[in-house]
């Protein structure tokens, strides 16, 4: 019998009655190694219902009990992060220290919000009229719903939900049904570390799973992180139904390399960033965009390094793992094949390649196509996958306005030793975030992660002061004590004095 990957809701596994179920696969060997169950719309109610039923209970928990089971549950993730991160390669391909370092990022921000009593801090006015005092406090919102891509299991909700429960919210976890264990692994230690039940759930499932979280009237904010497409239709419906929506969706990542760049720091970058996770990351740099005459030389050395790498299964000592599924890689080769029929160059070749790996694994090794033009599917569309493209222009301006002018502004780079055109790139560039020679500019927790344009929807970022706002609500509050000197009946408006 294979495992049954299910729900976890009121502090334990759910089984679920639509009796739906969706394989997973270990793409490092192609074999299906577990079952998950796919929720039917009265299974997201009953987990949704936990929630809500959960949620008067931790919003009055003091803050200080709260951060108690904060801090038991970032013990328990550090002192145990290798056990998830073989959970997360087994399903997503990825190298182990990769998942390792995705696991670290997830517990920057459950330290970041361990320091949630700070961070809610209200402020205090004293006699702003005679003898009145108004002061503003921010409470928690409700149950919260968390939808998250395949490309992250540990990290992309770790964005959300350790800063929503923190705040008094109670969660709803929605995880790629690609690779769900680590979700119900996380709400297994959010149990170990002493939190209430209801206070962490995790609904299994797909489209019915969703639509149902960005529909129903229990669930205050959706925390949405995806395809472009699909962002765009949970934000648009779940703001109809007056939610709070951050939809975070696909991404196009230019790095643009002056002539003055060092070449060599340069060429690392393009490896490390655009091959890294398989290029499955939203952060993966997928354009090089060489200005002037330095093409040939960087190109070179992207290739040479590129050629080097090693393809296998991500639990060897290897530097790239498959790709998350037999689809995906068809599509990914799909563009490579669409890109040289058009009359780019492949450099290296990631269709030939032979992986350190069982034979059915989902392999594609690193790819290097020069020569492309904005015309091509390789250039248009989010590929996530190993395929660096090279784009060639003469001219910064002529980098710029292709930057700016992709749809997406999710992450960008500039490599030069020149500060002035770098600080005139991160001045001018439209995108949410920037390296300055360096590739794949994450912030740090205690800033806040998203793009611009087609990469993201909604007002807020993730985490750091935007997360805190996103998961909390505003209320101010005018006080009078003891004041004999009230003005009596008066119906005009209050005026202070
Ligand atoms: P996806 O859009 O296919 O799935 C994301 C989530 O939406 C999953 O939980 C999935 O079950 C659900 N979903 C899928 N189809 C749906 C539908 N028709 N209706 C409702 N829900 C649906 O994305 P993915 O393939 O899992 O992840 C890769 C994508 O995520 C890439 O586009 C990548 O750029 C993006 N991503 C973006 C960021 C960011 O910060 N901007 C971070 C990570 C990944």
């Amino acid at each position: 019998m294979t495992e049954l990957v299910q729900h976890w809701s009121d502090g334990k596994v759910y089984a679920g009655t639509s009796g739906a179920r969706a394989p997973i696969t270990n793409p490092a060997t192609g074999q299906v190694t577990a079952q998950v169950a796919l929720a039917n719309v009265d299974d997201a109610r009953t987990v949704i219902a936990a929630a809500a039923a959960a949620y008067p209970q931790w919003r009055d928990t003091s803050l200080a009990k709260r951060t108690q089971v904060l801090f038991a549950f970032r013990e328990l993730l550090n002192s145990r992060k290798k056990e998830l991160a073989r959970i997360i390669t087994s399903e997503h391909g990825k190298t182990v220290p990769d998942a390792l370092g995705e696991i670290e990022r997830g517990l920057e921000v459950v330290e970041f919000a361990c320091g949630i009593p700070y961070l809610l801090r209200g402020g205090f006015t004293e006699n702003a009229s005679t003898k009145v005092d108004v002061y503003s406090i921010r409470q928690p919102l409700g149950p919260v719903a968390v939808i998250s891509p395949f490309n992250f299991p540990a990290m992309v909700p770790m964005w959300f939900f350790p800063i929503a429960i923190a705040a008094g919210n109670t969660v709803v976890l929605k995880p790629s049904e690609k690779d769900p264990s680590a979700s119900l692994w996380l709400a297994r230690l959010w149990a170990e570390a002493g939190l209430a039940p209801g206070v962490f759930n995790v609904l299994q499932g797909d489209k019915a799973a969703v639509d149902e979280l960005i529909t129903n009237p229990a669930i205050k904010s959706v925390s949405f992180v995806g395809s472009t497409p699909i962002a765009q239709h949970v934000y648009a419906t779940a703001t109809a139904t007056g939610k709070r929506v951050q939809a975070l969706g696909g991404a196009k990542n230019h790095a643009v390399i002056l002539p003055d760049a060092d070449l060599d720091l340069a060429a690392d970058s393009m490896v490390n960033a655009g091959f890294g996770s398989a290029g499955e990351r939203c952060m993966a740099i997928s354009v090089c965009v060489t200005v002037g005459s330095i093409a040939d030389e960087l190109v070179a050395k992207v290739a040479e390094r590129a050629n080097n790498l090693k393809t296998g299964d991500g639990t060897r000592h290897t530097d790239m793992g498959p790709l998350v599924t037999k689809a995906h890689r068809e599509k990914v080769a799909s563009y490579i094949d669409a890109s040289e029929a058009a009359g780019a160059k492949v450099v290296v070749d990631g269709r030939a390649v032979r992986p350190d790996g069982a034979p059915d694994g989902f392999w594609l090794g690193p790819t290097l196509i020069d020569h492309v033009n904005t015309d091509m599917s390789a250039y248009t569309d989010e590929i996530f996958g190993p395929v660096l493209s090279v784009v060639r222009v003469e001219t910064y301006d002529e980098a710029m306005a292709l930057v700016n002018s992709n749809p997406y502004g999710n992450g960008t780079a500039i490599f030069t030793n020149d500060g002035g055109a770098a600080r005139r790139f991160q001045n001018e560039v439209e995108v949410g975030m920037v390296g300055i020679n360096l590739p794949i500019p994450v912030p740090m927790a205690y800033y806040s992660f998203g793009g611009w344009k087609a990469s993201l929807f909604g007002d807020a970022h993730a985490h750091g002061i935007e997360g805190v706002q996103f998961f909390t609500r505003g209320k101010a509050v005018t006080q009078r004590w003891l004041d004999p000197s009230h003005g009596g009946i008066n119906l005009g408006f209050p005026q202070n004095r």
